[in-house]
């Protein structure tokens, strides 16, 4: 029997590597706050998922399996704005197939007005819940109906991709990204994210299906047992073979998540006029 896999996005690990390495991408004149709060940043960037099971409507909000509107790209009947996307779909149907990529728009103003007040404990928060949502993006099993192989015999290829591999192979890694840029127009670069990640959900079931026909069943799962316990997890082997037909592409989405990050942080800032925040 397969143990039941929780999804939730970026495993923890990968999700605290994102916002700690953002901080790190901001120019001076925002460097020195977030560096001052870089501890909070990183731990806090796991708290979205964490509410995930005690705030109601929270689930929604770190995945939009776009299939749901559209089978194939582009997205042009998806409307960009939330007002026009629930003037076209009901929130029932919204909520049901995710929110995210309208909800980081939400959570972008809302950053933008911390700035903007300069309530420097808000501007920690919500920074990092952002770099939650923003990181969730980018992984492309977050944006189809079919998140976890369950449509198409793969179950647990979710935890596979965002968790697993990334506890195997991230120290391997290169996640430095250059300095942040300032980005204008922010929700149709979210829309690009998110389109980019949808693009590669095929390859990430079929190359997962190529990697299991030639190991094997056998081959692809290691058996534990614990007492009565018999739990059945992808075997090393598997996944260096899976790792290597993906050809980089999950440290490229999680460079890709960094410096996204990195560059709405900024962008909220320079967007709320350059407020001088207080370091201590
Ligand atoms: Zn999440």
């Amino acid at each position: 029997m397969l143990v039941p896999l929780v999804t939730q996005g970026w495993g923890f690990q990968a999700h605290k590597k994102i916002n700690r390495l953002a901080v790190f991408t901001l120019p001076k004149g925002l460097f020195a706050f977030y560096k001052a709060h870089v501890d909070e940043i990183t731990e806090w960037a796991v708290k979205a998922d964490q509410r995930k099971s005690v705030v109601k409507g929270e689930a929604p909000k770190h995945y939009c399996d776009l299939d749901h509107y559209e089978k194939v790209l582009p997205f042009d009947t998806v409307p960009v704005y939330w007002e026009n996307a629930i003037s076209k779909y009901s929130l029932d149907t919204l909520e049901e197939y995710g929110t995210n990529p309208w909800n980081s728009q939400y959570v972008y103003q809302k950053l933008i007005a911390a700035f903007e007040q300069k309530n420097e404990e808000q501007i920690v928060k919500i920074s990092a819940d952002l770099g939650h949502y923003l990181a969730d993006i980018h992984v492309p099993l977050h944006s189809t109906l079919n998140y976890d192989g369950q449509l198409s015999g793969q179950r647990g290829i979710h935890s596979l991709w965002e968790t697993k591999l990334v506890k195997h192979f991230v120290d391997d890694y290169n996640l430095l990204v250059g300095k942040a840029q300032y980005i204008k127009h922010i929700p149709e670069k979210i829309w690009e994210r998110q389109a980019q990640s949808f693009a590669l959900v095929d390859s990430v079931l079929y190359l997962e299906k190529l990697v299991s026909k030639n190991i094997g069943a056998r081959g692809k799962y290691q058996i534990e047992k614990n007492g009565s316990q018999t739990r059945k997890y992808y075997s090393n082997v598997f996944c260096e073979a899976y790792h290597n037909v993906l050809n980089g592409m999950v440290e490229r989405r999680m460079r890709h998540s960094i410096e996204f990050v990195g560059a709405v942080w900024y962008s909220a800032w320079v967007d709320a006029g350059k407020p001088k925040l207080d370091v201590y």
